[in-house]
């Protein structure tokens, strides 16, 4: 039932981190809390003020998390699963002295959505809560569009990440997860370029009133991006100048400089969490160890590069299994890289190639655990494959090779999805399955080129030369 296919995954990962790479990185967050959630956290802050919270060792809460990736339409540009339990991992480090631990609640989801993907607001108000899972908080994984980098949205109460924006050592959904359980920013009232009427200042004479209320995190105007120390130096009500903490995770400092939450942010969410009612007492948080394989068998030739069946044996308590194949064994261009709940997938890759692969085991509070050994096989596509589709596809390219500019005409069986990928594995441009069972394309640049037939029993892949 986890048959992916790998034409498709390969189309994807690089797409993914074509995503990825292009987009800015100094995107803002525009979450602010609802006027409820400041009430609540601001009759916290009184009970802070009072005395009447103390900061004690309390038990470690264990906070399930269900997360939703979302692709377009056509289920391109999915947060690689790679990234998501690395995420995982780094998080519950991050939180280990707020006595906080993640743990996924479920199965990771995947949604197409060309809106969601976008990161669409109107879209994210209407439809995102009727994928939420009530008793977990849940992350949604979107491809962008949209010049944030994560938001919380208050109302449906999920939390938006954009895939570029949380990948290693990212702090935006830590972050995120501090608004989530009511922080506000430090610079909390400057946020839009405006100036609140109550400047806290630097003295504390006014922290429990002003800026994020809180009185162990330091003063801080500073409602854009910046890298610490900030360059500049800021001069509070009393005249009295300085430079803003950066360490605080709820500031718009660099991910880099980010490295906590105050005592008095931990305790308010703390308290928040309690109020939720969502925390568990206990989680498997052993690191498994990885699954003995099973086949291919190490070595492996000849294999059928659209039907790879990789199986290995079960590890007790195992929630899932972490699956990689890389062509070469290169492990930063991943042809396969997917969570898979069994102990068996069925990878559709194509060519005549030596390919590595691993799979670990994780828990759903643990997703640090190592991969077990490599070991490789090496595939062939199979002709039969090709004849599969039909003998009206003898001329399926026409020509090959062809020239820049030149008019190629692609025969199809009808219902069939064409796609047209560089030499990189990266989308072209795509058709969708139709009627017509002819396509004209015009391609303006030289180069070797892959074209991807898919049907609903199979896909194969022809190379197309344009010189
Ligand atoms: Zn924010």
């Amino acid at each position: 039932m986890f048959v992916i296919t790998m034409v498709k995954n390969y189309i994807l990962l690089f797409f993914s981190l074509l995503a990825l790479f292009s987009s800015a990185q100094n995107n803002s967050c525009p979450t602010v809390l609802s006027f409820d959630q400041m009430q609540k956290l601001q009759a916290f802050q009184q009970r802070l003020e009072n005395g009447e919270v103390i900061l004690n060792k309390k038990a470690i809460k264990y906070v399930p998390v269900k997360i939703h990736i979302i692709g377009n339409k056509n289920g391109i540009g999915y947060y690689p699963v790679s990234f998501l339990l690395q995420t995982l991992c780094e998080l519950n480090t991050r939180f280990i002295p707020t006595g906080f631990h993640f743990f996924l609640s479920d199965v990771v989801s995947y949604i197409n959505d060309d809106e969601l993907y976008e990161g669409n607001s109107d879209a994210i108000w209407n439809r995102a809560g009727g994928y939420k899972d009530s008793k977990a908080v849940n992350i949604f994984f979107h491809g962008g569009g949209m010049q944030w980098c994560g938001v919380y949205f208050g109302g449906v109460d999920v939390i938006f990440i954009k895939n570029s924006c949380q990948l290693t050592d990212a702090t935006t959904l830590t972050h995120e997860l501090g608004h989530f359980f009511t922080l506000p920013h430090t610079f909390s009232g400057w946020e839009g370029g405006n100036t609140p009427g109550n400047i806290e200042k630097i003295d504390g004479s006014n922290c429990r009133t002003a800026g994020d209320g809180f009185c162990d995190t330091k003063a801080d105007y500073v409602s854009v991006r910046w890298s610490c120390p900030l360059f500049s130096n800021l001069k509070d009500p009393n005249g009295v100048i300085f430079k803003p903490d950066s360490s605080i995770y709820m500031n718009y400092a660099s991910d880099n400089c980010h490295s906590r939450f105050s005592n008095e942010q931990m305790l308010a969410m703390q308290n928040d969490l309690q109020g939720r009612n969502i925390a568990v007492p206990t989680v498997d948080l052993r690191s498994l160890p990885a699954p003995q394989k099973i086949a291919p068998l190490p070595g492996a030739t000849n294999i059928n590069a659209n039907e790879v069946k990789l199986n290995w044996r079960a590890v007790p308590g195992a929630f899932a299994y972490h699956l990689q194949i890389a062509r070469f064994g290169n492990w930063e261009y991943l042809n396969y890289d997917q969570l898979i709940y069994d102990t068996s997938a069925v990878a559709d890759l194509f060519g005549d190639w030596p390919y590595a692969w691993r799979v670990r085991a994780i828990t759903v509070a643990n997703t640090c655990s190592s991969f077990g050994t490599v070991d490789t096989f090496s595939t062939h596509e199979s002709p039969a494959s090709i004849n599969e589709i039909g003998n009206d596809m003898k001329g399926l390219l026409y020509p090959n090779p062809s020239e820049i500019g030149q008019t190629i005409l692609i025969k199809t069986p009808i219902g069939t999805q064409v796609i047209l990928c560089n030499s990189l594995g990266q989308t072209v441009t795509k058709f969708e399955p139709s009627t017509k069972a002819e396509i004209e394309l015009k391609i303006a640049e030289a180069g070797i080129y892959f074209v991807v037939f898919k049907t609903s029993e199979n896909t194969f892949v022809k190379r197309l030369l344009v010189q």
